[in-house]
């Protein structure tokens, strides 16, 4: 049980992002070793501080295989957020893809079903993710994939922030999020966003770049928000499997309303291995 940070001793750092380090620790009693995200918080503003409280509230509930555990959660004197972490071994699926470029199908079709048992179990809790992508998609060392990282996440429905909207990858957001008026993401109820963007993870992982622009194409805002919204036929390499290929057309549907939900994905010969 850890009770305290000075419980923790910092062995590493492991990775940077938006709002923080994340650190490999050791628990100095059990000498257990744990993952430690120290989150700085500008005292100043509030809506980062309302944000990561939000962060702290959905991480202590969530309790599935399928997502990275949080033990606990602590406030330094300095105002930082700092949040115990299960250490994955492996790093982060953007990691992965960096060493190994692109993944086959057997890979693919696995990290496909931990993502939708994630996402069932989130789902569930009337939690929307938010922020699908290959940093947030942690490996352990046996190999399994767990989602990570609530930074954006809400709990409950309908309560789009537009910080929320600045601070997601737009990569991976869906059209209904990218342009919420033309395709009408005011109705959306943001999990079928999630599922759009484990399409774009998948796609990215088969093919081994960002999948929804071309190799050379500058990845501005204006490009991207065209290729998600309008972009017309959604190129799947014609080596894909037929599997994964109708796994990701159903994940890609512009529109939400027609998208492949988690359950129906789950079943998909692609996701339950039946292929
Ligand atoms: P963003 O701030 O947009 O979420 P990010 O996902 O890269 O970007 P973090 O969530 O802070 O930022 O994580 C940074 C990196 O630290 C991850 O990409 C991953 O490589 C590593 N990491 C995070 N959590 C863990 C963990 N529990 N175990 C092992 N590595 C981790
Ligand atoms: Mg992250």
């Amino acid at each position: 049980d850890i009770e305290s940070l000075s419980d923790l001793e910092k062995l590493d750092v492991i990775g940077h992002g938006n709002g923080g380090t994340v650190y490999k620790v050791r628990n100095r009693k059990s000498s257990s070793v744990f993952a430690l995200k120290v989150l700085r918080l500008d005292p100043n503003v509030a809506v980062i501080r309302h944000q990561a409280a939000c962060e702290a509230e959905i991480l202590k509930r969530v309790d599935s295989q399928f997502v990275v555990k949080c033990l606990a959660v602590f406030d330094t004197i300095e105002g930082d957020l700092c949040f115990v972490m299960e250490h994955m071994e492996r790093g982060s699926l953007y990691d992965e893809l960096r060493v190994r470029v692109n993944l086959p199908e057997c890979v693919i079709s696995r990290i496909a079903e931990g993502v939708l048992r994630g996402l069932q179990y989130l789902h569930g809790m009337q939690i929307v993710h938010g922020d699908i992508k290959p940093s947030n998609l942690l490996i352990n060392g046996k190999g399994e994939v767990k989602i990570a990282d609530f930074g954006v996440s809400k709990i409950g429905v309908g309560t789009r922030s537009a910080c929320i909207m600045c601070m997601g990858t737009c990569a991976y957001m869906s059209p209904e999020r990218v342009d919420s008026e033309r395709w009408n993401g005011g109705n959306a109820d943001g999990f079928a966003g999630d599922v759009w963007s484990l399409g774009v993870v998948l796609l990215e992982c088969f093919v081994g770049h960002y999948p929804l622009v071309s190799l050379g194409e500058t990845p501005d805002w204006a490009v991207l928000m065209c290729s998600i919204c309008f972009g017309e036929r959604l190129e799947i390499p014609e080596t894909a499997s037929p599997e994964f290929r109708s796994f990701v057309r159903r994940c890609l549907e512009k529109d939400w309303r027609q998208r492949g939900t988690v359950n129906e994905l789950l079943a998909h010969p692609f996701a339950s291995r039946s292929f």
